[in-house]
């Protein structure tokens, strides 16, 4: 008896005495639904997946960029400091 032997039709492995047919049936009709086939997807399916992809990049994008500009506002306010300081050593030096 092979393990390998399933009906065509339920996947069901095929009971004893049964192996040889593709399909239950020898002793009455399959009793199963039809295996579900991977259901193929949809153009709009792609698409739509498409467009989530690319709002996932671009929010990432967006979160860097985030991230990045709000490292140029720091480094903009310290060298606003900075300078302040500069100038403010230099009016001193100039007294
Ligand atoms: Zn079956």
């Amino acid at each position: 008896m092979s393990e390998t032997n399933r009906c065509g039709l339920c996947g069901e492995p095929m009971p004893e005495g049964e192996e040889m047919f593709k399909f239950h049936g020898y002793s009455g009709p399959c009793p199963k639904p039809p295996l579900a086939r991977p259901a193929k997807k949809s153009y709009e399916q792609l698409e739509r997946e498409n467009v989530e992809l690319l709002e996932a990049c671009k929010a990432l994008v967006e979160a860097r960029d985030g991230l990045v500009s709000g490292m140029a506002e720091r480094i903009e306010r310290a060298t606003e400091l900075a300078r302040a300081a500069l100038a403010k050593a230099q009016g001193k030096e100039g007294m």
